[in-house]
């Protein structure tokens, strides 16, 4: 069974501070349990003070948001691999829609940094979705093949292991209008029936798809009940301690 994974991505939230204040909060309400993974993303600015703020009871993998896909150079402005690396990341979110509609983030720029993430041991969390006029013209599948396929292009069978896809339809970030758990269930067979005929059901088979999109501690239940969502992927509700660890104990709900 693919272990849940719950990441909250704190897009451009907290300083440093508040990043630790946030970490020592979580760390007294949740609890830590070895069959959900934790992945906290705040910005590059609190990488390395929330990473220092992890304490040993409560557990979790630090994210990026983005990162550059060369290694160094005149890219001003930009961040690295190794430089995630060596503050302690061990994800990095890759494709967001708001780096696509905001920065204008192409699927072959998003494939480069796929590639750089995991040529330097990082763990892509690609995140693919469509609009809302996309799937009232019935294009969604389409949609979301064609940015799984680009975004992966070129990655090895045997590194697909070390990927997440979080299916975020854009009509459902930041709305307060989360696709249903039937929706999500529905693009999930698909990219998993995708995946497994570009490669193989061995290696398709490991890589967890996680849903993204309006999701709360109200609503957070009914989508990690469903077998095909391995976790969830957490904006807005993430930003609140209170809010966070209650998502985190319905995905740990749910292993039992
Ligand atoms: C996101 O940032 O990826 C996201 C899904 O945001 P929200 O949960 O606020 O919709």
């Amino acid at each position: 069974m693919r272990k849940r994974l719950i990441v909250g991505n704190w897009k451009l939230h907290k300083t440093a501070s508040e990043a630790v204040a946030f970490v020592y909060r979580l760390s007294a309400l949740a609890q830590a349990a070895d069959d959900v993974e934790v992945v906290l993303a705040p910005p590059f600015t609190a990488l390395q003070a929330t990473a220092q703020a992890e304490l040993p009871a409560f557990p979790f993998a630090l994210g990026a948001q983005n990162l550059f896909w060369e290694d160094r150079g005149a890219f001003t402005g930009e961040i690295s691999a190794p430089m995630l690396k060596e503050l302690g990341c061990r994800y990095v979110i890759l494709g967001h829609s708001e780096r696509r509609r905001i920065f204008g983030e192409q699927d072959e720029e998003i494939n480069k940094k796929v590639q750089a993430a995991l040529r330097h041991g990082l763990r892509p969390i690609l995140c693919i979705g469509e609009t809302l006029t996309e799937r009232e013209a019935g294009q969604t599948d389409r949609i979301v093949t064609q940015q799984l396929l680009r975004g992966l292009d070129g990655v090895a069978g045997k590194s697909l292991v070390g990927v997440a896809i979080a299916y975020e339809p854009v009509w459902a970030i930041g709305t307060g209008q989360a696709a249903s758990a039937d929706q999500a269930t529905a693009v999930h067979r698909t990219l998993r029936k995708v995946m497994t005929e570009r490669w193989n059901s061995r290696e398709a088979e490991p890589v967890r798809i996680l849903y993204g999109g309006s999701v709360t501690p109200e609503n957070a239940r009914q989508f990690l009940a469903a077998p095909e969502i391995d976790g969830a992927l957490v904006g807005g509700a993430c930003l609140d301690p209170q809010s966070f660890a209650t998502i985190l104990a319905s995905a740990q709900a749910q292993q039992g």
